[in-house]
Formats: C-alpha cells, sequence, structure tokens
C-alpha cells in the first residue's frame, strides 16, 4: 500500500499489539540488564496512543500529525528512558513528515529524523548496546534501499530487517549508556531491551505497509 496516513495509523495499531503482546518477553530482557519495566512501559505508553487516536474526531490530515500525537502521548505517559527517547524519536520524524504520503526519501527522512531524535536525548553512539544500535543500521539499509531504487515498502521492509539484525548484535556489547551501564561488564551476553523494541516498531512500519 501507499506510504499515507492510513498507514500511520495501521503502524501505530499494529505497534500497540505487538508491544503489548510482547511485553513480558520486553520486561524479561529488561530484567537482566535494566530494572524489568520496558515492556510495560511501552504497553502502556501504546494503549494511551491508540485510547487517543480511537478518540480523535477527524481522520489526521498528514502523517506528522499521528506521529506527533504518539510523541505527546508517550513522553506524558512513560517514564524512564524509553519515555522521552521514543517521544523525541517520533517528535523530530513527525516534523518531517508534514504531508499525506512518503515517498522512499520522504520515508529516509522520518527515519532518519527519528534516530537524531534519540541521539539528541540519549547522547549514545552505536556500540553502546542500545536501541541506537537498532536505529543506526535500519537508517543506513533504507538509504541504501532507496539508493537502489526500492519502493517505500521495501524501504521500511530493509530498515526492519536491519534492525533485526542489530538487535542480535547488541547480545555481546557492554552497555556504556542507560541503566544497563551500571552492570558494567556483565551486561554482555545480553540482548537489549530497547533495540528489541526499536526492531518491534520497525517491523511493524514494514508489515503495514504490506497488509
Ligand atoms: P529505564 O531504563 O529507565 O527503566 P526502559 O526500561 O523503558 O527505561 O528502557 C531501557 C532502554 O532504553 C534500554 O534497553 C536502551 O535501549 C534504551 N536506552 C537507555 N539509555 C539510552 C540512551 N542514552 N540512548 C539510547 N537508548 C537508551
Ligand atoms: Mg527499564
Ligand atoms: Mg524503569
Amino acid at each position: 500500500m501507499t506510504v499515507d496516513v492510513a498507514w500511520a495509523i495501521g503502524w501505530t495499531r499494529a505497534t500497540a499489539e505487538r508491544v503489548i503482546a510482547r511485553r513480558a518477553e520486553l520486561n524479561g530482557l529488561d530484567r537482566q540488564i535494566g530494572d524489568g519495566d520496558h515492556g510495560e512501559n511501552l504497553a502502556r505508553g501504546f494503549t494511551a496512543v491508540v485510547a487517543r487516536l480511537d478518540a480523535l474526531e477527524e481522520e489526521p490530515a498528514a502523517i506528522g500529525d499521528v506521529l506527533k500525537l504518539i510523541a505527546t502521548t508517550l513522553m506524558s505517559t512513560v517514564g524512564g528512558a524509553a519515555g522521552p527517547l521514543y517521544g523525541t524519536a517520533y517528535l523530530r520524524a513527525a516534523k518531517v513528515t508534514g504531508s499525506p504520503t512518503l515517498d522512499s526519501r520522504a520515508v529516509v527522512a522520518m527515519l532518519e529524523a527519528g534516530l537524531e531524535g534519540i541521539v539528541a536525548r540519549g547522547k549514545a553512539t552505536t556500540g553502546e548496546k542500545t536501541m541506537v544500535d537498532a536505529w543506526a543500521p535500519a537508517v543506513e539499509a533504507a538509504v541504501a534501499a532507496t539508493d537502489a531504487g526500492a519502493e517505500p515498502a521495501a524501504v521500511l521492509a530493509a530498515a526492519a530487517t536491519a534492525a533485526e539484525a542489530g538487535v542480535a548484535a547488541t547480545i555481546p556489547l557492554v552497555a556504556t549508556k542507560g541503566r544497563a551501564s551500571y552492570l558494567g561488564e556483565r551486561s554482555a551476553g545480553h540482548q537489549d531491551p530497547g533495540a528489541t523494541s526499536t526492531a518491534i516498531v520497525l517491523r511493524a512500519a514494514a508489515d503495514a505497509a504490506v497488509d
């Protein structure tokens, strides 16, 4: 399908369903190297997002309107690290998606803006065992796919696949940002929860563009 407002709404609902379905798994990952609440945080946030979507009286005019609703809702309902990080990602992404549809370059711009938001907020770079380790390869893959002439749905699929590879690559890393960094070397051998949820979010974006 076209990457349009209906896609953005489908993406949002799919993200909510998946983070709720995988709440225990995300909590479990966070229990290993954090405080065990990552699934809870995202399930609470996206439940609130869907409630606000359902309460809208008019269809949003632009993709960015949907992303802004997500951003403000996550910022006000999710504490901890993930709320402000995802909130800033969606807010930055909203600023570059003020149109009803996105072509491949615009999909790349959206993903780049999201990554920039996370980096601006959390100051992490790749290799620190954070959500950046899923976002950064996703952006890279989206750029490469777009340069190769891929359609928007294929660009999103490439981003999701790269994010999933990025998640697996967090396992051996030692965390140097966020709560997991308190464990030092003992954080190695565990998959990062935030990178995992990033891959869920990006796979939902890709699937929503196919359905
Ligand atoms: P908290 O650690 O406050 O309980 P969450 O459990 O919801 O928050 O989120 C933890 C995730 O946040 C980590 O797995 C990591 O991916 C991400 N994270 C933490 N700090 C940073 C940071 N500075 N930059 C990017 N991502 C980060
Ligand atoms: Mg936590
Ligand atoms: Mg917490």
